[in-house]
């Protein structure tokens, strides 16, 4: 077999198939072909020495906003995944029903990495977010679009993977969960699960929580008060668990107010962690607190989580919560994305939301990034 990339002499960590071994990987028609030591190429394969680095399955950021140029908050897709080693951006109702073609035609289609989408219910997105003009979309219930989102979610079942609502009382205002359960009507209609944004009450925690079904996700899971999902006595709240027990799965969604490390702290001694680990990325908080996706992941390495949870988190667990197995893994047949990290010591500054600061002792910075088998990011692939 010929084969167009070998990544040569990384550390290989791949929860999917429960890796952590010195181990090359190559890929050939841009799956993932094979793993092994000592593979090797010919003339036409690209060799580049991994050595010293830590090769994951594409990192997968379960929340971002790239909608870029269509709405306020949207970011350059291919820019943060460049600095970020995020291979596949899931983009969360930043287009409704009335603005996901331009979504489609003008991002997702012309980008090199990966982009997926859960579609907002409300007609226009997430259309007025931005520093000085902040409307919430799910406040007016007229912008409530259920047969609309239907039709286009099935129409772009390709790269639509569920259904996305903002609740809470600056996303939805007056209309508590109404807008949740119209997304959830839509979910169940087209067979997609819902990811459901929390901010502050009302409407509650437990009772959005309550509302989710299995395979349903809840972001900024990590909230600081109010909303938080600890106890003020530090203990996780028992609709939290209850939920999780369930197949509940919780998204961290870090963002410009979703995350803080009290919260977090409280559930990790708990023993509960966030099932996948996500940036939120925006135009509010890209230069900071939330940056990008490595960040955030660094912030769970220095609270404690280890690394290849920590990495479980960014791959195999977000491929779970959209379906898309094919996505986050290095097993031979997989899409052949990959991500080449290194985990620096020393001391680092971390804030959350709240503005904490926390001095952590390793930081994982992105080392390059392979999209559909191909070395993508840092130096251009020479002309085939
Ligand atoms: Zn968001």
């Amino acid at each position: 077999m010929t084969y167009d990339l070998i990544l040569r002499g990384g550390r290989v960590i791949d929860p999917s198939q429960k890796l952590d071994a010195m181990t090359d990987v190559a890929f050939a028609a841009g799956k993932v072909a094979r793993l092994g030591t000592g593979l090797q190429g010919d003339a036409k394969t690209d060799v580049r020495d991994v050595s010293g680095r830590i090769v994951t399955p594409g990192l997968i950021d379960l929340h971002t906003h790239v909608y870029w140029g269509g709405t306020s908050l949207g970011i350059d897709a291919e820019d943060f995944c460049r600095r970020s080693g995020v291979t596949t951006c899931i983009d969360t109702g930043s287009a409704g029903p009335g603005n996901f073609a331009g979504f489609r035609k003008h991002v997702i289609e012309r980008s090199a990495v990966r982009i997926l989408a859960y579609l907002h219910v409300s007609f226009a997105g997430i259309y007025a977010f931005s520093p000085r003009i902040m409307v919430g979309e799910s406040e007016e219930i007229r912008l409530m679009a259920p047969i609309d989102a239907a039709e286009v979610a099935n129409a772009n079942r390709d790269v639509i993977v569920g259904i996305k609502v903002r609740v809470g009382a600056r996303a939805s205002g007056r209309s508590g969960t109404v807008p949740l359960d119209v997304a959830l009507q839509v979910a169940e209609e087209v067979g997609l699960p819902v990811m459901a944004h929390i901010d502050e009450p009302p409407p509650s925690y437990e009772e959005v929580l309550a509302r989710l079904r299995p395979g349903d996700v809840l972001t900024h899971a990590f909230r600081p008060f109010p909303n938080s999902p600890a106890t003020a006595q530090g203990t996780v709240k028992r609709a939290v668990i209850e939920a999780r027990q369930r197949g509940v799965l919780f998204d961290i969604g870090h963002g410009k107010g979703s995350f803080a490390f009290k919260t977090a702290r409280a559930m990790l001694a708990n023993g509960f962690r966030p099932d996948t680990i996500s940036s939120d990325v925006h135009a509010l908080c890209i230069n900071g607190p939330a940056f990008d996706q490595v960040t955030t992941m660094s912030k769970f390495l220095c609270l404690g989580v280890p690394l290849n949870d920590v990495i479980a988190a960014s791959t195999v667990n977000a491929a779970f919560a959209v379906k898309r197995p094919e996505l986050g893994s290095l097993k031979p047949g997989s899409v052949g994305d990959a991500t080449i990290l290194s985990v620096n010591e020393g001391r680092f500054d971390f804030v959350d939301v709240v503005g904490e600061h926390l001095t952590g002792d390793r930081r994982i910075a992105s080392e390059g990034v392979v999209i559909a088998g191909r070395w993508w990011h840092p130096q251009p692939h020479p002309a085939a």
